[in-house]
C-alpha cells in the first residue's frame, strides 16, 4: 500500500509544479514507525519530515537513508538534538528560535538549513511570522552566520473557499519570488499537504509534505496541525 502510493504519487509530480520546476515529496512521518518509513524509502521517498524531537532523535538510526527534515514546533530546549542531524530545519518561526540554533550551531560548526515559516492564514493556533513581516524577518534572519535560508515554509488554513486558497498560495509565490531574486539559497516553497497539494503545486510551490496520502489515516488523536509536536 505505502509502495504504491509513493510510486503514484511520484508519477504524479515528475512533471513539476504549475511552473515546471521539480518538485520535492517530503513523506510526513509522524506516528509512522520506522519500518513504515523504510518501506516508502524503498519505494522512492528521498525526504522524510518528523514533527516531534522525541520522534526524529528515536528512528533516527532506523531509518536507511533519506535526508532528514523537522516541519514540527521547535522548542528552544530541544534545539540541540538537531544539530547536525536536521538537514532541512522547516520550521523556523521565531527569532527566539533562531537565537538558540545559532548558538548552537556555531558550537558546534555547523550550517543550520532553515525555512521561514509563514503564518499564510493569520491563524491563531499556528505559528510562524505574519506575511507582511516575511521580509523584514528575512532581512534579520540572514545575518545570522550559522543559519542558512533556503525558502519559505506554510500551511494553509482549513477553508471550502478555493479562491481564498488559491490567492494565500499566489501571495505565498509572490514573496518567495521577491526575496529568491537577489538570494540564490532560496530555492524552497514548502506548501501543500494531503489535502491541498495539488491547488499548491499549481500555485508555485515545489516541495509538499505528506502524510495520509502515503501512509494511510493517522489513528492518533492531535492529528494534523503543528500544534501536535509543542
Ligand atoms: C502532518 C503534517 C503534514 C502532512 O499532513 P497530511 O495531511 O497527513 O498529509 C505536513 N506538514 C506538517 C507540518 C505536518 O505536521
Amino acid at each position: 500500500m505505502i509502495a504504491e502510493n509513493v510510486q503514484r504519487l511520484l508519477a504524479q509530480i515528475a512533471g513539476g509544479n504549475g511552473m515546471g520546476e521539480p518538485v520535492t515529496l517530503v513523506a510526513a512521518t509522524k506516528t509512522r514507525t520506522s519500518e513504515e518509513i523504510n518501506e516508502a524509502i524503498a519505494a522512492g521517498i528521498t525526504d522524510i519530515g518528523e514533527n516531534k524531537v522525541q520522534e526524529f532523535t528515536q528512528k533516527f538510526d532506523a531509518v536507511q537513508g533519506g535526508r532528514r527534515h523537522f516541519i514540527g514546533h521547535l522548542q528552544t530546549n530541544k534545539v540541540k538534538y538537531l544539530i547536525g542531524k536536521a538537514d532541512l530545519i522547516q520550521s523556523l518561526d521565531r527569532y527566539e528560535l533562531a537565537d538558540e540554533l545559532q548558538k548552537r550551531a556555531e558550537k558546534a560548526g555547523w550550517t543550520a538549513n532553515c525555512l521561514i515559516e509563514v503564518n499564510i492564514g493569520s491563524e491563531l493556533s499556528k505559528s510562524g511570522f505574519s506575511r507582511k513581516d516575511v521580509r523584514a524577518a528575512y532581512e534579520k534572519l540572514r545575518t545570522y552566520p550559522n543559519i542558512r535560508l533556503c525558502g519559505l515554509m506554510a500551511m494553509l488554513p482549513i477553508s471550502e473557499d478555493l479562491a481564498y486558497l488559491r490567492s494565500l498560495c499566489l501571495s505565498m509565490r509572490e514573496i518567495y519570488d521577491t526575496i529568491k531574486a537577489d538570494d540564490t539559497n532560496f530555492r524552497f516553497l514548502s506548501m501543500g499537504m494531503s489535502g491541498d497539494w495539488e491547488l499548491c503545486l499549481e500555485c508555485g510551490s515545489n516541495m509538499i509534505r505528506l502524510g495520509t496520502a502515503i501512509f494511510g489515516p493517522r489513528n492518533l488523536p492531535a492529528a494534523g496541525g503543528e500544534k501536535e509536536g509543542a
